[in-house]
């Protein structure tokens, strides 16, 4: 009975230990991606983020949302990552590349997801990582969101950055998940928003 009970007792020592290790290497990790990824880029897309959430994104004004550079990270142009206290937003390195109508078009797209994700919880998260639809319906939503807004003029220019500049496999996947509208999409879409609102 005491051997049994010293046992638990290391194991949930080494638990510990072991979890205390992990979360020293996760904060190592993520102080050096975001030391190296403030630089005069991020500061500039920090900027851009800024004015987006004061005239579009209000629902946002409260939440502190940390723009970074990430060059890990080469395939897409951008990412929302959806912690609970401070929201990171990651833009690839080749983002620099960019025009600034380009710019303001990803960002946005990814300040959509932010806002489009207060209405979620972790279950559609999980959902997310396994389910190709769910993904699919989450970059949907949020292009369409942007061009609701009366951004789509900018997502476009973003759209055509990505297909001037990014990798063919990222391409590839964007249009054949169903869930990123097409250029033509946008356009149409940009199209009857302004027929309906004359
Ligand atoms: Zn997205």
């Amino acid at each position: 009975m005491k051997e049994k009970l010293k046992k638990s007792k290391t194991l949930r020592r080494n638990i510990l230990i072991g979890s205390g290790i992990a979360l020293l290497a996760a904060t190592t990790f993520f102080a050096s991606v975001y030391s190296r990824g403030k630089n005069e880029y991020s500061k500039e897309y920090q900027t851009i983020t800024n004015e987006l959430i004061q005239k579009n994104y209000t629902t946002l004004s409260d939440k502190k949302i940390n723009v970074i550079e990430w060059d890990l990270f080469h395939d897409g142009s951008a990412f929302a990552l959806p912690t609970p206290f401070v929201k990171t937003l990651g833009v690839s390195t080749k983002v620099r590349n960019y025009n600034d109508d380009a710019i303001k078009g990803l960002l946005a797209h990814e300040l959509a997801h932010f806002e489009n994700n207060q209405k979620k919880n972790v279950f559609y998260f999980i959902r997310w990582m396994f389910d190709k639809d769910v993904k699919a319906e989450y970059e949907r939503t949020a292009d369409e969101r942007v061009i609701e807004m009366g951004l789509g003029k900018y997502l476009l220019e973003s759209v055509e950055a990505d297909i001037k500049l990014g990798t063919k496999k990222s391409l590839e996947e964007r249009y054949s998940s169903g869930g990123y509208l097409s250029r033509e999409k946008i356009k149409n879409k940009i199209n009857n928003l302004n027929i309906n609102s004359n």
